[in-house]
């Protein structure tokens, strides 16, 4: 069973079937002096942000973390960044 954050709290939920994984997405800046921790709302999306060996990132993702960028295309915030800084006229 999964835990979940929920209205900020770590909530354990008992979803009935695959439960979806726990949005990976960091809520602290990618500095070494804090922490990182993760989101862990309830995911609704892969990151479809391609990788090098033909694969993708698939990193579970929450509606709030998840950017859109197409049609069921969504990527993680590390990507979209990446993605940001090699297309910015896209943007
Ligand atoms: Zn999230
Ligand atoms: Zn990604």
């Amino acid at each position: 069973m999964p835990w979940y954050r929920c209205h900020g709290l770590m909530v354990h939920m008992k979803i009935a079937g695959k439960a979806p994984a726990p949005c990976v997405a960091r809520t602290t800046p990618d500095n070494p002096l804090v922490p990182s921790q993760r989101c862990f709302a309830i995911s609704t999306a892969l990151c479809d942000w391609p990788l090098s060996d033909g694969k993708t990132c698939d990193a579970p993702l929450c509606p709030e973390h998840a950017t859109e960028v197409g049609k069921d295309r969504h990527y993680c915030p590390r990507h979209t960044a990446e993605h940001r800084a090699s297309a910015p006229e896209l943007w």
